[in-house]
């Protein structure tokens, strides 16, 4: 599904590579966590699967996109199917539930017909069905934040990324959305989460991988937070 093969990303304006000759492979269906400190280049990783960033050097594919390759059209093409989770969660403030996840289906040119039903049967899945015409300003951190899973999943994408998806909530809501992104992905998507959560990332013992400084550090099947106990 997704294959970084000696990727290096070098900032104009920094001394050390962001990511440093990088190579590893995630399986379709994989749900990964990805950690290191702040700096160690988490969303440097995340954004070059988005051609938000293009690589210095290396080759990077996810399915059938050589994402390092890519030009305009293409790069729009990617990105409809990836979704994408934030800390911060960027809803539309000026739209309600509703309208916050059907955007996501309009812009993309999606029928009308389709989007009346996709858009009511994700907000049912991520246990929002009574609360469409909420405006965001309204809902809980963690209703917030599970508007913009349904956002980021209505179009059914292949990779779902999330960019500290817990990190403003509280231990309880952040359990309530790894159980959902866990359902996500038992529905076959791809999940790559990056987290500085150490609880959540021990109760799951999913893969883990680490940067430091760029630099792959570790990769573990059934991985803990920090060193193994
Ligand atoms: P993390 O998400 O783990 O905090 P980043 O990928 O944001 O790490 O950053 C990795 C390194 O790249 C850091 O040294 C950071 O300062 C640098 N960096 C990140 N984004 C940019 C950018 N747009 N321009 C210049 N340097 C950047
Ligand atoms: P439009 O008038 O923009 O073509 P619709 O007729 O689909 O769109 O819906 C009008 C508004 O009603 C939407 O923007 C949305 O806020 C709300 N709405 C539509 N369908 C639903 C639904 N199934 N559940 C809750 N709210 C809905």
């Amino acid at each position: 599904m997704i294959t970084f093969e000696n990727v290096t990303k070098n900032y104009k304006t920094s001394t050390r590579p962001a990511l440093d000759n990088v190579s590893l492979h995630i399986e379709k269906g994989e749900f990964v966590f990805l950690i290191g400190p702040s700096g160690s280049g988490k969303s440097t990783f995340l954004r070059l699967m988005t051609r938000e960033e293009n690589v210095s050097s290396g080759s990077l594919t996810l399915a059938d996109f050589q994402v390092n390759k890519l030009r305009g059209t293409q790069v729009n093409k990617l990105r409809q199917r990836i979704g994408y989770v934030f800390q911060d969660f960027r809803l539309l403030k000026n739209k309600n539930v509703y309208d916050n996840v059907a955007f996501a289906l309009e812009v993309i040119g999606k029928k009308k017909d389709k989007i009346q039903e996709l858009v009511p049967e994700t907000l049912e899945m991520v246990g929002l069905a009574g609360k469409a015409n909420r405006m965001p300003n309204e809902l809980s951190g963690g209703e917030q934040q599970r508007v913009a899973i349904a956002r980021a999943f209505v179009n059914r994408p292949l990779v779902l990324l999330a960019d500290e998806p817990t990190g403003n909530l509280d231990p309880d809501t952040s359990d309530e959305i790894m159980i959902l992104l866990n359902r996500i992905n038992r529905l076959g998507t791809t999940v790559v989460m990056s987290t500085h959560n150490a609880r959540t990332v021990d109760d799951m013992r999913r893969r883990v991988i680490e940067l430091q400084l760029g630099k792959l550090v570790r990769d573990d099947a059934h991985g803990v937070y920090g060193e193994m106990r």
